[in-house]
């Protein structure tokens, strides 16, 4: 009798438990993080140490912070993004370049051509808004390039179309007010992204005042961020990081190499100048091309394709052409256009692109809230390895085909 009782209590807490956890599942529903995912603009590794960002050396001093952030190369905005977005390598993500063409074809990728950045056909990686979107995680961009992708199962929930005018205020304000939205419609993961240090650190050269004006400016927008989130009640909540896509290095127009003058070859199309000589000669004209190159190699090194430094990861893309020619340091590929035009104007100070190794290349992160560790300095990171820290945030499998380990940076967060 006694035993038959205990018997039937037991199934009937067996029971209440059972309905206790259903509840409590369906409640309060397993929380899903917070991430805002800020990116600067060639904010460069060292910009944080200058004295003048109060707001970026505190998220740096309370959780997480990297000596740097090591780019991908080419040291550009397109490639870098999407290699931070995707967990892969340019070659593998397929945005070699700011500027590139399908060499079988003719059409052209370009920044600022909304036409061609609008195209999915470039896109090879998935983006993590992808991954996210696909694990039921609301996901929105206040830029971010490959966010505007014209197709449904690659852009964000939520995206807003490129406008260099925005102010960096309304940026703010746009994400606040998506995490305002009613939770079913809320996002999770949010992008933002700021260009002035870019714009300001080509213009006037990376140690310029003006540049260290933009710095102050971009600082104190970041301490606007973190107020506005207090008056979402979920400043507590979200996890913020703030990197950056590359850094920057001075340059003048008397450190140029005309390589038009050098190949002196018009039907080799030169795809890109600057940090980086894209060369697509003539099928029967590769190697003149490339040994006129090698003859002339002085403040630059130039590869076959196939030659490039493994170190790299810059030779499996089919878009990449036969010849790669990569500049020293503060030195820039020039044609007879570029010529002209330096003759009369006193050109950049500043520009990115080249060797990711260099330390002049790299970018900053740092990174803050719930999941992050508390006063943890760390050294170098890599930024193909922040799509599969996303993944370990949001609990959810990255694409096998990345470049990215999780290992490599999971030691930043909590209970790792
Ligand atoms: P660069 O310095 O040439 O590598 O590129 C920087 C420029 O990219 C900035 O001046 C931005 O205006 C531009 N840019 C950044 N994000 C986007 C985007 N999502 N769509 C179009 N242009 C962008
Ligand atoms: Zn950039
Ligand atoms: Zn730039």
């Amino acid at each position: 009798m006694t035993a038959l009782f205990l018997y039937k209590n037991e199934i009937n807490m067996k029971k209440f438990l059972l309905f206790f956890l259903v509840f409590i599942y369906t409640v309060f529903p397993q929380a899903k993080p917070y991430v805002i995912l800020v990116s600067i603009d060639a904010f460069r590794w060292d910009y944080i140490n200058r004295g003048i960002t109060p707001a970026l050396s505190q998220i740096k001093e309370e959780g997480v912070s990297a000596i740097s952030l090591q780019s991908a190369f080419p040291t550009k905005t397109f490639p870098n993004h999407l290699s931070i977005i995707t967990g892969m390598y340019t070659e593998n993500h397929g945005i070699i370049s700011n500027d590139f063409i399908n060499l079988f074809t003719g059409e052209r990728y370009k920044l600022g051509d909304t036409v061609s950045t609008r195209e999915y056909k470039w896109y090879l990686g998935e983006a993590f808004w992808e991954t996210a979107k696909r694990s039921g995680i609301k996901t929105a961009c206040y830029f971010w390039p490959a966010s505007e992708v014209l197709l449904e199962q690659k852009h964000p929930d939520y995206y807003k179309k490129y406008d260099k005018k925005t102010t960096d205020n309304d940026r703010v304000d746009g994400v606040i007010e998506w995490l305002k939205l009613p939770y079913k419609d809320r996002p999770h993961f949010i992008t933002l992204y700021f260009d002035i240090v870019d714009t300001r650190s080509h213009e006037y050269g990376p140690d310029a005042k003006e540049t260290n004006e933009s710095i102050k400016g971009i600082d104190s927008v970041i301490a606007r961020l973190k107020n506005s989130l207090s008056q979402t009640g979920l400043k507590d909540s979200v996890n913020l990081i703030i990197l950056s896509d590359h850094g920057m290095t001075g340059i003048d127009k008397n450190r140029s190499i005309n390589v038009e003058q050098i190949i002196n070859d018009p039907a080799c199309k030169i795809i890109n100048t600057g940090p980086v000589a894209l060369l697509h000669p003539a099928a029967n004209n590769i190697k003149a091309v490339y040994e006129k190159m090698k003859k002339n190699e002085n403040h630059y090194k130039v590869y076959y394709k196939e030659e490039v430094p493994e170190s790299y990861h810059y030779s499996k893309h089919p878009f990449i052409p036969e010849i790669v020619a990569i500049a020293d340091l503060g030195w820039e590929f020039i044609d007879n256009r570029i010529a002209e035009r330096q003759k009369t104007g006193g050109g950049k100070l500043g520009n990115h692109g080249f060797d990711n190794h260099q330390l002049d290349m790299h970018g900053f992160f740092v990174a803050g809230g719930p999941l992050f560790k508390k006063h943890y300095a760390t050294g170098t990171l890599l930024n193909i390895d922040i799509y599969p820290l996303l993944c370990r945030i949001f609990n959810i499998q990255p694409r096998s085909n990345i470049d990215g380990k999780a290992e490599r940076i999971e030691f930043i967060l909590n209970n790792n």
